[in-house]
């Protein structure tokens, strides 16, 4: 038998450990992890020697065309396949006009979704999204059984901004997903908190963005999740919390978590990486809700990490251009940053060289938890059997961050001049080399859309 690859030479990590193995893949699916001698001839091979060979990251948290990105599914998974990523999962927005880039109510929730199947058609890299319900009305109460029988398991919500929910109004949320055994995503900060001292900074005309993250304080963040995910237990209902940014909001999630059946969370890039003395550095580049917190913060996220109290690490992609940041007061700048070409170089930097956390641990992180967290039994392992979404990694490779390189429409990088050693050589989605060597190699529309399944969180 002659397979399509073998990857040989390599250094296998997976989220249980590590070893020398050679894999091979035919048709897009992983076939055999061994000893070179002992698997099959193949068509291509691919010299692995001196480097590591890795699931690829599934990034639960990416905007593309959506209400917080100007990336296209094409631009963004770019961006994604340089940086390693061969999953991710962005939004479809109950109410959100994709032509206009309104809220105009024009779309009920299923029909975001069939809309951004459509428009996920050009991606290279494989896609799914989360509903996000923005309105409380009784039809999207309705929808929501649709929607989760048909590969959309996990429905976001927030507590703040235009788009936020009441409590009352999640709580049917959480009771109804408990009954379809789906997934809460929560955004969560005290809307009101924050709306409050919004006004008063900008009576006090405190525009600057070092006055920032006070106006969106870390307990304001630890408010609104206790609240949320008290409703989910009384509700049964699985709860994962995205971009835990504090210590505060950590604690609640721990005071929550027995054994990660009904409780999850994730962490974000931007605040394991970086601390609030960003706001000096980079100014309104930085303006990211939650805001990035102080150092205590950040050593609080890999304490919990570390500890499995947050599972995840996304990246929150959000693309802008630096013109839309460059205003007077941080509160006319747009919300978010993007990082799905520099993410996962970065966290492993800080994770692995500079704080010693493990391989394993870096793949558990950003690739098989996101992947069981959120149905996708095919992607974020290395098992036989499952889709060959490969990384070649090279660990010894010291570069520094450009945003002249970004793939993305976003055309900064909060990472600008950073140095970081580790860089990812190939990535293969379903088993094509998609990136190589810093460059696209694969055609737009090579992604497929992903239709999950409901996730077991019981394992
Ligand atoms: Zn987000």
């Amino acid at each position: 038998m002659t397979v399509d690859t073998i990857i040989h030479g390599g250094v296998v990590v997976t989220a249980d450990g590590k070893r020398s193995a050679d894999l091979a893949i035919d048709d897009g699916i992983i076939v055999g992890v061994g000893q070179y001698k002992n698997l099959p001839d193949a068509d291509r091979e691919v010299d692995a020697s001196n480097r590591l060979v890795m699931p690829g990251v599934v990034d639960p948290h990416v905007h593309v065309d959506d209400p917080f990105s100007i990336d296209t599914y094409e631009s963004a998974t770019r961006a994604a396949a340089l940086g390693g990523t061969t999953s991710l999962i962005g939004f479809a927005f109950q109410g959100w006009n994709p032509s206009s880039k309104e809220f105009d109510g024009s779309m009920t929730l299923p029909e975001a979704i069939a809309s951004v199947r459509r428009r996920a058609g050009e991606a290279l890299i494989d896609v799914s999204v989360h509903g996000a319900i923005t309105d409380e009305t009784e039809d999207v109460l309705t929808d929501l059984s649709t929607v989760v029988s048909e590969g959309i398991p996990s429905i976001k919500m927030f507590t703040a901004y235009d788009v936020g929910l009441s409590n009352g109004f999640i709580n049917r949320v959480f009771q109804q997903l408990a009954d379809l055994d789906g997934v809460a995503v929560l955004h969560t900060e005290d809307g009101s908190v924050c709306d409050t001292l919004t006004d008063l900074f900008k009576r006090q005309d405190r525009g600057d963005p070092t006055d920032y993250p006070e106006s969106r304080p870390d307990y304001a963040e630890a408010m609104a999740a206790e609240d949320a995910v008290r409703m989910a237990r009384e509700a049964g209902t699985k709860y994962y919390g995205i971009h835990t940014s504090c210590r505060a909001a950590a604690e609640v999630i721990d005071s929550f978590r027995e054994d990660g059946s009904q409780v999850r969370a994730e962490t974000c890039t931007h605040y394991t990486t970086l601390d609030e003395s960003v706001y000096a550095d980079a100014g309104n580049l930085a303006m990211i809700a939650p805001p990035i917190r102080s150092p205590d913060d950040v050593e609080a996220m890999f304490e919990y990490l570390r500890d499995g109290t947050l599972d995840v690490v996304s990246t929150d992609h959000c693309a802008y251009t630096e013109e839309s940041k460059r205003v007077e007061n941080w509160w006319d700048s747009s919300f978010g940053a993007n990082s799905l070409q520099t993410g996962f170089h970065v966290f492993h930097d800080e994770a692995v060289n500079k704080r010693g956390l493990s391989y394993p641990f870096l793949v558990k992180a950003t690739a098989t938890a996101p992947a069981e967290t959120f149905g996708m039994p095919q992607k974020g392992t290395l098992a036989v059997g499952t889709d060959a979404d490969v990384i070649v990694f090279d660990p010894e490779h010291e570069w520094t961050i450009d945003s002249a390189d970004n793939a993305s429409k976003a055309d900064f990088s909060l990472y600008e001049g950073r140095t970081v050693t580790g860089r990812v050589d190939k990535t293969f989605v379903r088993g094509e080399l998609v990136a190589d060597g810093g460059q696209i190699v694969a055609d737009a529309g090579y992604g497929e859309f992903l239709d999950r399944e409901l996730p077991n969180w019981s394992v």
